[in-house]
């Protein structure tokens, strides 16, 4: 029995992933972070950064948390703040998806949509988070952090404690390779640290979206992005701190065309239905054990659940629009008359 919702957070399961373990001769395991509270691998994020803020003595009861995100760390942040008794205010651009930010109002956040311009500019989302919390905190009876994700490394500290120790436990030690996208590197870089705790062989690769410009750092050394990605809440322009001191062993740039139809596989075939950063990571996963050989056993993140982009992803008009590959069972109607 858990005592909250808190304590189900995290121990999800490893999945195997049939069609790309078997086109690679390798083991694809993805660990299924859709299956948390909040249904994403952010809610890890969500509880690490609240709990050090209150072991920092920055949180007091009925006290605020501003965030700035592309959603699931805003959901995971409120799912655990409303279990502890704490406020969320959330800075969301408004690109992100509608089932997002519905969710986001089902759970009790308040909700402020802003135009999602790039981090330059003033009036990006995580900088009018960062504004906010400094005002709040000024007003707030109780007081207000910001979480700050992207740079509080608390954030990756999460997956160093929880996620790697995991995929250590659950692979008895057998991984050779760990694979995701970024978008405050928490996951990668935290996993990274936690697995080559116990093992330096381990190997560790990014794969960026287009529009993201890691990739070109990580094989080049300058921030260059180009193209774009319609996948949500990866895609860094930027070294975060949650980035600092990571350097993968393999750099991949995954365009949508490779990433979505393996989303739409996995529907069809294997009954997992995954948002779009899920196909980077597993198309990651696939470059990945092609450059290691077969025989290897491959970890990635399965970041969450599908139904949070069915007006988009799963949406053939929506995909027409982006002159995106539409599977054929998306885009047609049932042929059973009843
Ligand atoms: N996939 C999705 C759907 C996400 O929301 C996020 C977090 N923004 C990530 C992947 C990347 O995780 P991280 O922030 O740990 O790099």
């Amino acid at each position: 029995m858990f005592n909250s919702v808190i304590d189900a957070i995290g121990n999800t399961p490893l999945i195997r992933l049939r069609r790309a373990s078997e086109e690679t001769g390798c083991e694809i395991l993805g660990k299924a972070e859709f299956m948390n509270p909040g249904q994403s691998v952010k809610d890890r994020a969500g509880l690490f950064i609240i709990r050090d803020a209150e072991k920092r003595g920055l949180l007091r009861p009925g006290g605020v948390i501003v965030e700035g995100t592309a959603g699931n760390t805003g959901i995971g942040l409120t799912v655990v703040a409303k279990a502890l008794g704490y406020r969320t205010v959330i800075v969301i651009p408004d690109t992100q998806s509608q089932e997002k930010k519905d969710a986001l109002r089902l759970l009790g956040a308040e909700l402020i949509e802003v135009p999602a311009v790039p981090y330059k500019n003033p009036n990006n989302y995580v900088k009018v988070s960062g504004r906010l919390a400094e005002q709040l905190a000024k007003t707030e009876p109780a007081g207000a952090i910001w979480a700050n994700q992207f740079d509080n490394v608390a954030n990756r500290d999460g997956h160093i404690v929880t996620t790697a120790q995991e995929i250590w436990d659950q692979t008895g030690g057998k991984v050779h390779g760990f694979v995701s996208a970024v978008g405050t590197g928490g996951t990668l870089a935290g996993v990274a640290a936690g697995l080559k705790g116990k093992s330096k062989d381990v190997k560790i690769a990014i794969a960026d979206p287009l529009g993201a410009a890691l990739f070109s750092f990580y094989t080049d050394g300058v921030l260059k992005s180009e193209g774009s990605s319609i996948t949500e809440g990866i895609g860094q322009g930027r070294i975060t701190a949650n980035l600092e001191g990571f350097t993968p062993e393999f750099a991949y740039q995954v365009p949508d065309e490779e990433a979505l139809p393996i989303i739409f596989d996995l529907v069809q075939e294997e009954g997992l239905c995954l948002g779009g950063s899920t196909g980077i990571n597993i198309a990651g996963a696939i470059r990945l054990a092609k450059d290691l050989g077969p025989g290897h056993t491959i970890v990635t993140i399965l970041c969450d659940y599908g139904t949070r982009y069915q007006s988009k992803l799963f949406n053939p008009d929506f995909l027409r629009t982006k002159n995106l590959p539409i599977p054929q069972w998306m885009d047609r109607t049932p042929e059973i008359d009843v």
